[in-house]
This record gives C-alpha cells, sequence and structure tokens, in this order.
C-alpha cells in the first residue's frame, strides 16, 4: 500500500501578468518577474506576523536561443546520424554544437 507523506510546506504567492507589462523581452520580463517577486517577499516578511522567511521559486524551461524550440540533445551513444550531447532542433544550434566541439 502506498502512504503519502506530505512535508516540507510552503505557500508560493503568484503574481498577475499585468504588473509587467513594461518588459520587451523575455529576459526583460524574467528581470521584472524576479523583481516584483522580491517586492512581494519583502512585504509577506513586514506583514505577516510570525513569517520567518519566504522563497521565491521559480520554473526553468530549457529553450534554443536560436529558434526558441525545446532544447534536445541525443543521449542516445549508439545514435550513428547524431553526435552525443548534439541540439536537434536546428541548423544554428548544430552549427554552434560544431564550433564548440572542434575547439
Ligand atoms: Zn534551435
Amino acid at each position: 500500500m502506498k502512504i503519502n507523506i506530505n512535508d516540507n510546506y510552503r505557500v508560493v504567492v503568484y503574481v498577475d501578468d499585468p504588473l509587467f507589462l513594461g518588459a520587451k523581452d523575455q529576459d526583460g520580463k524574467n528581470l521584472m518577474y524576479l523583481r516584483d517577486a522580491n517586492k512581494v517577499r519583502s512585504n509577506i516578511l513586514r506583514h505577516v506576523d510570525g513569517a520567518t522567511d519566504a522563497t521565491i521559486e521559480c520554473d526553468t524551461t530549457e529553450i534554443c536561443s536560436h529558434c526558441g524550440n525545446a532544447w534536445e540533445v541525443n543521449e542516445d551513444p549508439n545514435d550513428k546520424e547524431w553526435e552525443l550531447g548534439m541540439p536537434m532542433c536546428c541548423e544554428d544550434a548544430i552549427k554552434e554544437f560544431e564550433l564548440a566541439s572542434s575547439d
């Protein structure tokens, strides 16, 4: 029988997108998210009795800097067509990989 043990409880606060309308690109948007998450964290610590700490958590998605697709590499050492670790999304990523491998 499986038993679920819940542990390490924490509060995660989601912030609405309208706070970040000034962001012009993904990097800028992410920096604004982090800045505003720090503001929310500071406000929680200042206003919530008994709060001794609040942490900022985020999800991480790996994408290709060239095409924006999900970052996926060949993980099969027996693959004859794709080198181990070679990105599989676009030609630019493959060229970059080949350049780095030739060093
Ligand atoms: Zn790509």
